[in-house]
């Protein structure tokens, strides 16, 4: 017997509904990439993501098909999101940080008909559009007073010309649920990039289930400003989440510098934002340096990489900001986990308390883990096992677009998220590495992470990375690669002698090298590739 309850699909363009009806004069703020602050309504944005649906159907836009967008966070960029998942196409987000070789790969692959571009992205793509096999017209996402002399781009279209004559009264179609609405490429570090493809339900599930209270715990009390990008797995689900609760939007723009983004900061009076560690290194030394404060700013999230020790004490202490430390990926829309300690952890020594802070938190409902040894037998949530870490969960992937890489999953459903993790008796999972980065010393695994964490916490690095290196006898072993900070000095044995008291004896690095900066991905992430082909060669004196 099935129960009676209306079948009402889960559809994205509810939520800009949703928001423009109950929250319509709930503003949405950029900083745009012509220079100024643009401000207008969840009203507002209703009739203008419309009038982008009514523009891409006069384009001859079908369901299903492909748009790309290569944009940085702004308001046209959150109408595109509404209005080509609206209409059942699949809004495409390109990262424009890729190399050109990956965006022309990935254009083509994803058969992208059109192509909206910020304007200082645009003579990029204008080199590349010979390139292009299937894209018919770039959009230049500004007003005609704003395009940039002298493109050759043939068929060239301007978004404020393409929607000034459109009625925005667009009736939003009804579909199937399960429909592409969205479509990110995983900045893998090998091979091809691959597809993740999002539904409309999976996208509205995961909004759901981040609004949470103990996930981001989002209300339209809130003030959010989304520092990851919305090319980076749809800014970790913010423009669907802010809508759903009603909470104000800020967007930042191209400038993610210290300076440009506590400005917004202060004068949007923002209380949430998000982000990976990186930009919040930036933000950190720009505060420090001119000796300010945060005055509305209450939740910081860091992921993407793990969140290091000193910057969530730093937040707190000096900040009076509670860093929430989560892990996702882009497999996942992106959120598995998001650390909010429970009431019997409040009361914790400060040390124990901040060490709980480093792992990576719990599950939403939603989001199921395990952890798996070598065999694929699991392994006990005890806090010390560590194994591969699957996930299943309506919002995760079960392969990618295209069939690429073929069916990922693994005993009868479970997604390998490629990481190796811990999970602890309350439930609290920790990443202790990459399972490629894991560095294998005797047969036994060393966690990458944890060295790198324990030497960021010295006052004279910058940025630290450990890769495993070859050696004879123990097969791997650790070498500790250090950026340290400007006009800083620390050497080699001072480095060991802080770790040694950190880490397990056999875990200390073999040697440290200094380098002058450490490679990141498109994302932000450290390119432990480049790294590892660096130091092929390298000799460790203990070999
Ligand atoms: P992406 O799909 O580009 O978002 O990358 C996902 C990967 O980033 C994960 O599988 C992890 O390896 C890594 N990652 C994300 N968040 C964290 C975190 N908080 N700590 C450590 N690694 C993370």
């Amino acid at each position: 017997m099935f129960g009676l309850m209306q079948d009402r699909p889960l559809l994205i363009q509810q939520l800009i509904e949703h928001a423009a009806q109950y929250h319509g004069d709930t503003e949405i703020v950029s900083r745009r990439v012509e220079g100024d602050i643009h401000r207008y309504t969840y009203r507002d944005a209703r009739v203008r993501a419309k009038k982008v649906a009514e523009a891409l159907v006069s384009l001859g836009i079908k369901t299903g098909d492909r748009i790309g967008t290569l944009a940085w966070n702004g308001y046209r960029h959150f109408e595109l999101y509404f209005g080509i998942s609206g209409i059942g196409a699949v809004c495409h987000t390109i990262n424009p940080r890729l190399f050109p070789e990956q965006i022309v790969y990935i254009v083509n692959h994803a058969e992208d008909q059109l192509l909206f571009v910020d304007i200082n992205l645009l003579p990029a793509v204008e080199k590349l559009l010979p390139e292009f096999k299937t894209v018919k017209h770039v959009v230049a996402m500004c007003d005609r007073a704003h395009l940039p002399k002298d493109l050759k781009i043939p068929n060239l279209l301007v978004y404020e010309e393409l929607i000034a004559d459109k009625p925005g009264t667009y009736e939003w179609p009804e579909f199937d649920e399960r429909t592409a609405s969205s479509l990110c490429y995983t900045s893998g570090t090998t091979g091809n990039p691959k597809g993740v493809l999002y539904s409309h339900r999976s996208t509205m599930l995961h909004a759901y289930g981040s609004a949470l209270p103990d996930t981001l715990g989002l209300s339209a009390r809130s003030v959010v400003l989304p520092v990851v990008p919305m090319f980076h797995v749809n800014a970790w689900g913010l423009p669907y989440s802010g809508p759903m609760v009603g909470a104000k939007l800020v967007f930042p723009g191209p400038h993610l510098d210290g300076k440009s983004v506590y400005e917004l900061f202060e004068t949007e009076k923002v209380t949430f934002t998000a982000g990976v560690p990186t930009v919040w290194l930036a933000l950190l030394n720009h505060m420090q340096a001119n000796k300010l404060k945060l005055s509305t700013l209450k939740y910081a999230v860091i992921g993407g990489s793990a969140a290091p020790p000193a910057m969530i004490t730093t937040f707190a202490k000096e900040y009076g900001v509670e860093v929430l430390h989560a892990w996702g990926m882009s497999e996942m829309s992106p959120l598995g986990t998001v650390n909010h300690p429970k009431e019997k952890h409040l009361s914790l020594p400060e040390d124990e308390l901040l060490a709980l802070r480093l792992k990576q938190g719990r599950p939403p409902f939603g989001v199921d883990m395990k952890i798996v040894d070598d065999a694929g037998k699991a392994l006990p949530h005890d806090g010390k096992a560590f194994g591969d870490l699957l996930v299943r969960g309506p919002w995760i992937t079960r392969g990618y677009f295209k069939g690429e890489g073929g069916d990922p999953l693994k005993d009868g459903g479970w997604f390998p998220t490629g990481d190796v993790a811990t999970i602890d008796p309350d439930g609290y999972m920790q990443i202790t590495d990459r399972s490629k980065d894991v560095i294998k010393s005797g047969g036994e695994w060393i966690s990458s992470i944890d060295l790198e964490n324990a030497a960021m916490a010295h006052p004279a690095v910058a940025e630290a990375a450990v890769i495993g290196v070859a050696h004879p006898k123990w097969d791997e072993r650790p070498l500790l690669i250090i950026h340290r900070k400007p006009g800083a000095e620390v050497t080699k044995d001072e480095l060991v002698k802080f770790l040694s008291d950190k880490v397990a004896k056999w875990w200390l690095p073999d040697d440290v090298q200094f380098v002058d900066a450490i490679p990141h991905t498109a994302t932000g992430k450290i390119l432990k590739t480049r790294l590892r082909e660096d130091f092929k060669n390298y000799k460790l004196p203990t070999a």
